[in-house]
């Protein structure tokens, strides 16, 4: 009850500190937030923040949802951690509860980054920060600061990562012994997921020369982004297109010798997709399949010789620089970025900043170990 009634008060006492500050800036004339004017809009200590995340169908937005309120809770903020399923009106309306809530900040992975224009729009209207977590929001001017991976280097580790399956180049990045021809196969990730596109593009900067040069070959034909990528991330959509590549194009012996996955979930239905075919024997092993985000079944699954390869995103690391620039945002200060050129949202190029993701597969899997991010235990 007592703790219910403080809760109350510092909510009306934040919502009217929010209050005075939008008419003061109305009265100056000036639409633009500065870090300034974010900081020292009264008293941010326990103040809300919104935290809204895709999707719990994969286990890293879990984490990353946890590793951030942990985060703030630990500075003492108050925390509203909302999960969509993958719901866009869903993700809307908690962004929107957000706001009307008292929120001070907003930090938002979204789940299509075009749908949240009008949302972002209030949020500026009523002084809210936005840092746009991992997913960069786009078309939008009212994102404050994105924290995310390096996301063109992912795609450029995918595919050399599958080039080192196929043992057309060794793991020191020299130039191996096979020349091929290969075939491969191609995925992207969700169109409306800002970092599909840079996973991709980022991917076939690698695979492209070879695709030119003849070493690969895509039998199917499929190799432009919008043909390859897979709405919303889901494993059962790659699942029904590689069984439809497979039946259309690879009979009479012709087989698949790697897949370019860009997320360990899409891989799970790909890998199921070469189950039914016939692959995973010792006749027939699987081809090369790459992954994303070190999830835990994928890396049981790559120690147990099915999928090759993952990107190790260390989610911990993601969430505590994006509280870092949250908590300086709302003390006043000025977020730490290392990148203000990559990442035009269309109305922007957002002050981001970068962490370093990391190649694992059978040999080096020992990092996740060494980091933390499991126990052995947990990798059997
Ligand atoms: C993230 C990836 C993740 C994918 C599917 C992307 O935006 O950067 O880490 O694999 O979404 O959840």
């Amino acid at each position: 009850m007592e703790l219910h009634t403080i809760t109350m008060t510092r909510r009306l006492a934040v919502i009217g500190a929010a209050t005075v500050l939008t008419a003061a800036l109305t009265a100056c004339g000036s639409s633009e937030k500065t870090v300034d004017q974010q900081g020292t809009s009264g008293d941010t200590a326990g103040a809300l923040v919104g935290v809204t995340m895709p999707t719990r169908s994969s286990e890293r937005w879990i984490s990353d949802g946890d590793n951030v309120k942990a985060a703030l809770e630990s500075l003492g903020y108050q925390v509203d951690l909302q999960y969509a399923e993958n719901d866009i009106p869903t993700q809307v309306n908690q962004i929107e509860n957000q706001i009307t809530r008292g929120a001070r900040l907003l930090i938002v992975a979204s789940i299509d980054g075009t749908a949240l224009t009008t949302q972002l729009q209030q949020a500026a209207e009523q002084n809210i920060p936005v840092i746009s977590y991992d997913r960069l929001i786009r078309n939008s001017p009212n994102v404050d600061y994105y924290a995310t991976f390096d996301n063109f280097k992912v795609g450029v580790q995918q595919a050399t990562s599958l080039l080192v399956g196929l043992g057309m180049l060794n793991a020191d990045g020299s130039v191996g012994t096979a020349t091929g021809p290969f075939n491969v196969e191609l995925f992207a990730g969700s169109p409306d997921d800002n970092n599909a596109t840079f996973f991709f593009d980022g991917a076939m900067s690698v695979l492209q020369p070879h695709i030119d040069s003849g070493a690969l070959v895509v039998q199917s034909g499929q190799t432009d982004f919008s043909t390859v990528a897979i709405l919303r991330w889901d494993p059962a959509t790659a699942q029904q297109r590689m069984e439809n590549v497979l039946t259309r194009t690879y009979q009479g012996g012709v087989t698949v010798d790697g897949v370019l996955s860009p997320y360990d979930g899409l891989s799970i239905g790909i890998l199921s997709a070469l189950k039914s075919s016939g692959y995973g024997t010792a006749g027939q092993p699987y081809p090369v399949v790459t992954g994303q985000d070190a999830e835990l079944g994928s890396v049981k699954s790559i120690l147990a010789d099915e999928q090759y390869s993952t990107i190790f995103k260390d989610t911990r690391e993601l969430a505590d620089k994006t509280v870092e620039m949250a908590h300086a945002i709302l003390s006043g200060g000025e977020p730490e970025v290392n990148n203000t050129t990559d990442y035009d949202n269309g109305e922007k190029v957002v002050p981001s900043y970068l962490l370093e993701p990391v190649i694992v597969d059978k040999s080096n899997y020992e990092v996740l170990i060494d980091s933390g991010y499991y126990t052995a235990e947990q990798l059997g």
